[in-house]
């Protein structure tokens, strides 16, 4: 049995049988064939195994000519450990015996032998032969595979995923009813995938480090998506209490859950306005069944998720009209226009050279203010959507005010041409911006003078104010939302807000995260906007708050230099409020 420790970042505790998809996207679940099928899959590995072997010669061919002998004698070995007997025996017995798929018995077997030789020490040269046997792996498993198709569209079982990392295309394809939890290698607590786990409500562990290979598809995972802890193997007893705790965890989500009716106040009475954040127009029934005013984040690029075209106008108002029918046409909807770039989907709008730092190019408003014909159609869209409900602009990654001008004044254009066509749209459609560059931060005095409404992105302003990549698991450590700097930025947008008469939310991962409510209602915030996932656990919180509380808790914070002391700060007070909740949180 082992723990590892990574980013919680959806919660929740998942008990079940791996499905490893390698570092090359491969998928290895362990399943078996029918008796009949036995000897056709013994075949097919037999003619799996030809091919690779003439590859290794061919691989050797080449590289002595290009390298020289000694670097082509790799690639010979290579073909001597595809006939070693012990290893053909071992696949025999998997496939003959145990009706393992081809697949899986590449996988135990080889996997299995890497073990073996490990325990055997001599570093270098077994070193050596281990990266040599997931060489020899992968390419079987590419032959194989490429015959096969992608397993993962056809889980016949529920798995836990564990995965070097998943794209956001992937992980928004997964069907939850077959995907009890995901663990992955790579990956920080606000990068899309994670962001997109969370919307899915599957538990999710990411930033766990190498661990691929020491698993094979089948073994038993604990995920803990609220420790961010993931158990390899876990013993007997291991298992017994985490499956416990997974389901005492399911009848706490049921004690948090307060009256959905809306609006929720604090117990002092003032009323703070919870919003959804969705990707996809079907997330948005879900967060007003579970309590939101509306939706303060649509995340309107995942319209790119899974094509490889750009979605015409009329794709744009189909999701946006879909999304005003989910909600109710009364309640705000905010439609941020495309955030394409950076860890997000690449964008054939994008520069045409490859950026060796996306996070800091051409990404979001930026994207959009270069391909102006891109911006007009979704513009466009978005304002025929008003016509049909509360639809609310907003502009995403804006770092200057030239920028957020430039935007209004092609808002203003589009404007123009839908009344010159008789299109009716709301002329007075209110406008915001998102705050997650320090610059714009900076200067929220007179962005509040261009927009109606703000939005802090937090996911963005962490990584940008710390310089610390959000989706990168090494730098998790500087990444964080009680960072001093972070609230000092935070405190100065709503200061602005206020100062102007302006409406102000948080959209970013924090405000999902129960730690931080009455920090941020102290801080005078009274919208947030987050997942359905964690609604209710908000909702809860800010039930049993009062504002003087959450105002001391709020300056305290802002007195403390680091972020662990802040964090052990708001800890310390969720466990005196929120005792029968926050009872059992270990000190940081
Ligand atoms: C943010 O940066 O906080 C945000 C909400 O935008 P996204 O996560 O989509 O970049
Ligand atoms: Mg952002």
């Amino acid at each position: 049995m082992q723990i590892i420790r990574g980013i919680g970042v959806s919660q929740g505790v998942a008990v079940g049988p791996a499905l490893v998809l390698d570092t090359q996207g491969l998928r290895i679940p362990q399943q078996k064939v029918k008796p009949e099928q036995v000897s056709a899959e013994w075949n097919r590995l037999q003619i799996a195994l030809r091919e690779v072997v003439k590859d290794a010669a061919l691989a050797q061919e080449d590289v002595t000519r290009r390298l020289g002998a000694q670097y082509g004698a790799i690639f010979a070995s290579h073909a001597m450990l595809l006939e070693d007997p012990l290893l053909i025996e071992e696949l025999q017995k998997l496939i003959q015996v145990d009706r393992y798929t081809a697949e899986y018995a590449v996988t135990r077997a080889i996997r299995g032998f890497i073990e073996k030789l490990k325990a055997l020490g001599e570093k270098s040269f077994l070193a050596w032969r281990a990266s040599d046997l997931h060489d020899i792996e992968r390419r079987i498993l590419d032959q194989l595979i490429g015959e096969r198709g992608d397993p993962l569209l056809n889980l016949a079982e529920p798995v836990i995923i564990a995965a070097h990392d998943l794209t956001p295309s992937e992980t928004a394809s997964l069907d939850r009813s077959k995907v009890y939890a995901i663990a992955t290698e790579h990956g920080g607590k606000t990068s899309h995938t994670a962001i997109l786990a969370n919307a899915l409500e599957i538990p999710a562990v990411v930033g766990l480090g190498p661990f691929l290979n020491q698993i094979s598809g089948g073994d038993t995972l604990i995920v803990d998506g609220t420790d961010g802890t993931m158990i390899l193997n876990p013993d007997p007893a291991t298992l017994y209490r985490y499956r416990r705790i997974r389901d005492s965890r399911l009848s706490k989500t049921g004690h948090w859950v307060v009256g959905l009716q809306r609006p929720v106040s604090t117990r002092d009475g003032v009323h703070i306005r919870l919003l959804g954040n969705i990707e996809f127009p079907e997330e948005a029934s879900s967060c007003v069944a579970r309590g939101a005013e509306g939706i303060g984040l649509y995340r309107t690029e995942f319209l790119y998720a899974g094509r490889s075209c750009d979605p015409t106008e009329e794709e744009h108002y189909r999701a946006y009209t879909r999304v005003l029918r989910e909600v109710g046409s009364d309640r705000p909807v905010v439609i941020r226009t495309l955030d394409l770039g950076a860890d997000k989907f690449a964008s054939a709008h994008a520069v045409s050279a490859p950026e060796k730092n996306p996070s800091l190019g051409v990404r979001s408003v930026r994207v959009c203010l270069r391909d102006t014909g891109l911006f007009r159609k979704q513009l466009r869209a978005i304002l025929r959507a008003s016509a049909h409900g509360n639809v609310r602009i907003m502009f995403p990654m804006v770092s200057t005010t030239t920028e957020l001008t430039a935007c209004r004044g092609l808002l203003e254009d589009v404007k123009e041409d839908l009344s010159h066509e008789g299109v009716a749209f709301n002329a007075n459609i209110p406008v915001g911006t998102m705050i997650e560059v320090p610059s714009a931060a900076l200067m929220a005095d007179r962005f509040a003078q261009m927009v109606d409404f703000f939005s802090i992105g937090t996911n963005d302003l962490i990584q940008y104010t710390l310089a610390a990549d959000r989706t990168n698991e090494h730098v998790a450590d500087l990444y964080n939302p009680a960072d001093p700097a972070v609230l000092r930025l935070i405190e100065r947008v709503v200061r602005a807000a206020e100062d102007r008469g302006i409406s102000v939310n948080v959209c970013g991962e924090m405000s999902g995260d129960p730690l931080f409510t009455p920090l941020l209602v102290g801080l005078g915030l009274r919208q947030l906007s987050l997942t359905a996932n964690n609604l209710a656990d908000v909702r809860a919180v800010v039930s049993r708050l009062d504002l003087p509380t959450a105002q001391r808790i709020a300056q305290t914070a802002l007195e403390l230099d680091s972020a662990r002391e802040i964090v052990s700060f708001l800890r310390a007070e969720m466990k005196r409020i929120y005792p029968d909740v926050f009872g059992d949180l270990g000190d940081e």
